[in-house]
Parts: structure tokens; sequence; C-alpha cells
């Protein structure tokens, strides 16, 4: 568990801004140490690995899979559930083109891509080293190249002048490859949920203000993918969209930062390694009137892990205005009819699982070895209970385990292991962040008890068999309070 969380106050300069912290380094010096992790264990695989890999594309195998589940459920909790004023919706991730297009993506969803003369290869330009941080002025500048003397990080060849980039994906809706039935696979879920204001606020009867919460598949092409599944050409979105009157939406943004801020760690990552940065404003998306990054310190630096966003009435009237169709709010106590304004909360599982994974991850020394844990909130942990024999060739042993995990396994992820010995067993589900082991030995047929291991602390319990389950739910429910 970290500390209770510390969020300063979101900067609110005209320029970027972060709030000053020192920088803490990362929580593991390397990204392929959990890069291999993430391999070896089960978490994440290359795409299409057979056939050497797709760029940018990972696969979820078994414990990544419930991890990201359990972080999209988390998410869930706390912006739905545990909620009255926000509602969920699963749109889809193809729609009528001209959404596109009203909502700017077709026009200026882009990055500034430049080429390589001599290996081809391209990089998008403010990831290039010496031009990282560039203005978004500088980005539009042709001469930009030249003047900052860029060459290609590959083979130092020349690089071409900045072009727009747009990275949507184009596919094509029924049997005729022609132009007019192009389709865009959706970059960001949050225009399912303007579509769907009018439809969500009247079947649902809210009243302003409320939010529309969604998870989904997003795609972008990316100039430059790559830190593992950070950036990502085919990736998850939880994004959040508050709608709100034009006269509360600042307060309402500022309210929703430390929110944000403490969702985060209160699932474990170290406040420490988490600051706001505001967007300069020439930096602000086309739709965008403030925004403020949560940003987390990655061991590639500090980049944004989710954005907050004041979209002021720029989607749903220019949605009104292109569809024709009213999209205004009428407010019963004060007779008036308006445009909300919309305050987004932007993160993604994928990168928000990368962190917890990232931020959980301990090195120790334990009696001259080495041992290797993942100190993940047990919400967030894959398996949340593991259940070992000392001696697998006694069948009563094993007959008592699979007894345990049958009756654990209708509440939780229980696994049953007898594949090594009881110290490697332990070392494995460290490595996987299972947060308690039962061990059930020779005594327990005896006394009826058996050993609840601590993942954290490494202490051990004798507890009877009766009270394993409700210890194990009890502490879960603990660890969520
Ligand atoms: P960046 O500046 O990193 O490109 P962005 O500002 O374009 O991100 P948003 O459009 O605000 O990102 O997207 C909201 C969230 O969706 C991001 O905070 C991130 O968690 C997730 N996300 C966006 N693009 C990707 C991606 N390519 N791979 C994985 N997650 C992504």
């Amino acid at each position: 568990m970290t500390d209770p969380p510390v969020h300063p106050a979101a900067p609110t300069t005209p320029a970027a801004a972060a709030t000053p912290v020192a920088d803490p380094g990362p929580a593991v010096a390397a990204l392929d140490t959990i890069v291999s992790l993430a391999k070896r264990r089960g978490f994440v695989f290359p795409s299409s690995e057979i056939y050497g890999g797709i760029n940018a594309v990972w696969d979820y195998g078994p414990l990544g899979v419930e991890l990201k589940n359990n972080v999209k459920r988390a998410w869930w909790r706390a912006m739905v559930q545990e909620r009255d004023d926000i509602v969920g919706l699963d749109a889809g991730i193809l729609m009528a083109p001209q959404v596109w297009v009203t909502s700017g993506h077709v026009a200026s969803f882009s990055d500034p891509l430049v080429e390589c003369g001599t290996c081809r290869r391209r990089y998008r330009l403010d990831e290039l080293p010496g031009a990282e941080g560039l203005s978004v002025t500088d980005q539009k500048d042709p001469g930009v190249v030249e003047r900052l003397g860029l060459r290609c990080p590959n083979d130092g060849g020349p690089l071409s002048p900045p072009r727009r980039f747009n990275l949507m994906f184009k596919t094509y809706m029924g049997p005729v490859e022609e132009d007019a039935a192009v389709v865009y696979l959706r970059p960001e879920t949050a225009q399912g949920s303007y579509v769907n204001f009018k439809n969500v606020q009247q079947s649902s009867r809210k009243k302003l203000p409320f939010g529309i919460a969604q998870i989904g598949k997003s795609f972008r092409n990316e100039i430059s993918p790559g830190n593992f599944v950070f950036r990502m050409r085919e990736f998850e979105q939880m994004e959040m969209q508050y709608f709100v009157r034009p006269d509360d939406a600042a307060r309402i943004f500022d309210e929703w930062l430390p929110r944000r801020w403490d969702w985060y760690a209160r699932y474990g990552v170290d406040s420490r390694r988490l600051r706001f940065r505001e967007h300069a404003p020439d930096e602000l998306a086309h739709y965008a009137k403030k925004a403020i990054d949560v940003e987390y310190r990655f061991p590639f630096g500090w980049k944004e892990l989710e954005g907050i966003h004041n979209r002021g009435d720029f989607d749903l009237g220019n949605h009104q205005r292109a569809s024709g169709e009213n999209l205004e709010y009428f407010d019963p106590a004060t007779e008036e009819h308006f445009i909300p304004f919309i305050i987004e909360t932007a993160g993604g599982p994928d990168r928000a699982a990368f962190t917890f994974l990232i931020d959980s991850y301990r090195e120790e020394e334990v009696r001259g070895e080495k041992r290797v844990s993942l100190a993940l909130h047990p919400d967030l942990a894959p398996y949340k209970v593991a259940v070992l024999p000392l001696l697998k060739k006694r069948p009563e042993i094993v007959a008592l385990c699979h007894k345990i995990r049958d009756d654990l396994k209708t509440d939780m992820m229980a696994v049953y292991d007898d594949t090594a010995a009881i110290g490697k067993l332990y070392r494995r589900q460290d490595e996987i962040g299972t947060p308690w082991c039962i061990t059930v030995d020779v005594d327990s047929l005896e006394d009826g008890a058996v050993t609840v291991r601590d993942r954290d602390s490494m202490t051990q319990e004798r507890v009877p068999v009766e009270g394993v389950k409700r210890l194990i739910t009890d502490r879960l429910a603990a660890s969520r309070a």
C-alpha cells in the first residue's frame, strides 16, 4: 500500500507546465524487466508472433487478460457503480463517417511526420532526439528540421520537412470497395457518447450534471508506436464524458483532477511518480478549451496516463449543426435551453495496467536469493489465491486442496498448482502478484487447518479450513475500502 495520495494543485499557467516535483526516477530502471516478465509469465505476447509479429499490436495472455479486466472493473466501479450521476454505454467501433468529419478528426487528427531521404524510415517529429517537447507552432514550421539540425536516428540521413499524417484507419463497409463506402475505425470512444447524448439523457432521465462512461477498443495509425503497450495501434480506452452547465465547467473540471489522480493512487501507484501537466495553448487539441494530463514517471520519462479536458460546447454544438438534430438540454429549474459543456476524463486500461505492473514491481534479497514480486492491489491481481499442496503424492492433501479451491472459485480467481516444490510455488505466485497462498500439509489432515501466506509480508498464519474463504473475502473487501 502506498501513502495517502498527495495531489499538488494543478498548474494553471498559460504555458505548458507540470506540477513541480523532484524526479523520483522510475520504479523499474529497465523497461525490458517488465517486458520479459510479461512474456514469460503470460501477461502480454507480441501479436502474430509465429509470423514475425505485427508492429504495435500486443495480445494479452491468461494473466494479462485477468489484470486488464480487473483494471476495467475497478474503473467502472469508481466511475459508474459508485456514482449516481454517471451511466454506461457501449457504442459501435464503426460509426457514420460524417461523425468524424464533424468531430474534426478527418481534417485535423494528425501528427507531424518526417521521412529519412536515404533509409525511408518515418518518425513523429516531436519524438526525435532534439525535438522532444517542440511547441505545436514549431511542429508546423516547414524549416524546423533544418533549423534544429535534425538527422535520421537510424543512419544520420537527411529528413524531409514535416507533413501532417492523419492517424485514422480506414476500411470499407459493404461488398464494393468504393469511396462512398469508406468508414473509419474509431480513434476514440468519446464520439459514441456525444451522438448518443439525447438517447442516454432521455432514457435514463438524467439531469445535468451527468456523465456517460465507456470502455472499448480504439485504433490509431501511430507514426512511432512503441514502449511496449504504452503506444499501440489497437488499444482500449476508458473515457467518461461529463455534461455540465457552461458556467459550472471550470469548477467541475478542477474537481475531476484529484479524483482521477486518487484512483491511480488508490490502486497502488506511488504518488511521487504522478504529476499534473497542463497543455500549452498551442498544444491544445482542436476541441479543447483546457487540458491537464495526469502523467506517470515511466522508465522512458514522464508520459501521459490520462487526459482531463474541458471540451466546451465544441462537440454537441458541431453535431447539432451538422446533423440538424436538436442537442440542447432543457433545464426545468431555470427554463433555459442550452448546449451543455463537456468535461472529459480520457484514459486507457492498457496504459493503466502497464503502470500498475511497473509500479508494483519489487526485487529484494531473501535468504541470499533474489525475490521478485508484484505488489499489485488485491483487486487488480490476476489470481487472488493459489492453493498449494506441500506433498502432492498424498491424495488426501490434494483432495483437500481441490475442495478449498472449489469453494473459493465461485467468488474469485483461485488456482491450484502442484508443479514444483513449495518454495518455488511461492516464488511463482509472488512474481505474478497473487496476494495469498493457501498451503495444505500433513498436519492439515489432523487439525483441519491450513497455512495462509501473505505475499507482501511473507507472514504465515494457521487458519481452520472452514474459515479460509471468509478470511480471504474479508481481506479483499478491506483492500477495497
Ligand atoms: P498521446 O499524447 O500519448 O498520443 P493522446 O493525448 O493522443 O495521447 P488521448 O487522445 O487523450 O491521448 O487518449 C486518451 C487515452 O487513451 C490516453 O491517455 C491513453 O491512456 C490512451 N491511449 C491513447 N492513444 C493510445 C495508444 N496509441 N496506445 C495505448 N493507449 C492509448
